[in-house]
C-alpha cells in the first residue's frame, strides 16, 4: 500500500490532538513522587517515517521520563549482543499475564525466570545481562545505545533518578528475588541502580518517536543513517511489544490499534508500522493499567485513519 501523503499524516495528526486534548479521564503516576507534580494538561504527538520525515504537533519537544519505555531499547541492545537465544532461555519470551511489577510471575515461572523482558524482573534481569567490565562501562552501553536509537543525546533526569531511587522498594524485592534464583548476569544493587537510571532518562515525543522509527526500519535509524540493531532483533523486539507492551491491556491495545506499541507510566506512548513508521505519542494522566488515555487514543486513532492496522486487509 502507499504510504500516505504528507498533507494527510499532518492533518491525522492535527485532528487527533484537537480531538483528544479535552480528554480528561485518567490520572498522573503518583508511586513516583516526581510524576505526580508533572503538569497533565501537556499532549505532544511525533512521527517519523523510515524515509527520515518528521512530523509533529503539541507539546512534543516536551521532556518527559523514558520509564518502561526503555525496556525494548535495553532488550534490543541485549539481542543484539549475546543472541537471541540467550534472552529466550534466560528471560523467557511469553507474556507473564500479570502486572509489570508481578513477584507472583517469577514464583510462577518454572525456571523462575523473569518470562518476559517488558516487566520489570524481566528488564532488570536485561541490564544485567549487558556485557560490560565494570557498572560505569555497562551504562555508557546502555545511554549510548539509546542515544543511538533517537539520535540525540538523552539526558538522565536527575530529581526522577533520586526520586525513583529512593522510592523503588518493590523493584528492590524483585530483584532479590531473582538474585536468590541466580538469574542475573551481574550483581542485584548494580543492576538495580542502572534499571533505575535507564528508567530515569528523559526523552521527547519526536524523539521517542525516532527511536521507534529504528525499529520500523529494521533496525537502522532513519535519520542518522546509524545501524543500530540487526533486522531481526528489530522484528523480534516488535513481536515481545505486540505481546507485552501496554500491560495488562496490551491485548485490548492491539485489539483497538493493531500495530505493536510500548508505554510508560511517564506517559509516552510508541507505536510502530514495520516498513514504514513510528509514532509517538505523551501526556501524563494514565488509566488503571498505566498506559497514557490520551496517548492510546490520538495514536490509536491516526493509525487507523492512516490505513495502518496490521490486520486490516486493505
Ligand atoms: N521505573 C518504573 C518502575 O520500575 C517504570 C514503570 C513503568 O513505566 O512501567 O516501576
Amino acid at each position: 500500500e502507499a504510504m500516505p501523503t504528507e498533507t494527510e499524516i499532518q492533518q491525522a495528526l492535527q485532528k487527533a490532538h484537537q480531538q483528544f486534548r479535552g480528554t480528561k479521564e485518567g490520572k498522573n503516576a503518583d508511586y513516583i513522587p516526581y510524576l505526580a507534580t508533572v503538569n497533565p494538561n501537556l499532549f505532544g504527538l511525533a512521527l517519523v517515517t523510515v524515509e527520515g520525515k518528521v512530523y509533529t504537533v503539541g507539546d512534543a519537544t516536551s521532556p518527559f521520563p523514558i520509564e518502561s519505555l526503555s525496556k525494548p531499547f535495553t532488550l534490543a541492545r541485549l539481542m543484539d549482543e549475546v543472541g537471541a537465544k540467550k534472552v529466550e532461555d534466560k528471560i523467557g519470551v511469553d507474556a507473564t499475564g500479570q502486572p509489570f511489577n508481578s513477584i507472583v510471575a517469577i514464583e510462577m515461572n518454572e525456571d523462575h525466570r523473569a518470562g518476559n523482558p517488558l516487566v520489570n524482573a524481566g528488564a532488570i534481569t536485561s541490564v544485567s545481562m549487558i556485557p560490560a567490565a565494570t557498572p560505569e562501562a555497562r551504562w555508557k552501553k546502555l545511554s549510548d545505545n539509546f542515544n543511538d536509537f533517537a539520535g540525540a543525546d538523552l539526558p538522565v533526569n536527575q530529581e526522577v533518578y533520586k526520586s525513583e531511587t529512593e522510592t523503588n522498594t518493590r523493584n528492590q524485592s524483585i530483584s532479590a528475588l531473582l538474585d536468590s534464583y541466580k538469574v542475573l548476569g551481574s550483581p542485584r544493587e548494580q543492576a538495580l541502580d542502572l534499571y533505575t537510571r535507564q528508567c530515569s532518562v528523559n526523552v521527547t515525543a519526536t524523539q521517542l518517536a525516532t527511536m521507534g522509527a529504528t525499529l520500523a526500519n529494521g533496525g537502522t535509524n532513519p535519520v542518522t543513517g546509524k545501524k543500530v540493531v540487526s533486522p531481526d532483533t528489530a522484528r523480534r523486539t516488535l513481536a515481545l511489544m505486540a505481546t507485552n507492551g501496554l500491560y495488562e491491556s496490551t491485548g485490548e491495545w492491539l485489539y483497538q490499534a493493531g500495530v505493536p506499541a510500548k508505554s510508560g507510566v511517564g506517559g509516552g506512548i510508541v507505536a510502530v508500522v514495520p516498513g514504514r513508521y513510528a509514532i509517538a505519542a505523551f501526556s501524563p494522566p494514565l488509566d488503571k493499567a498505566g498506559n497514557s488515555v490520551r496517548s492510546q487514543r490520538a495514536i490509536s486513532q491516526v493509525v487507523n485513519s492512516l490505513g495502518d492496522n496490521l490486520y486490516a486487509a486493505t
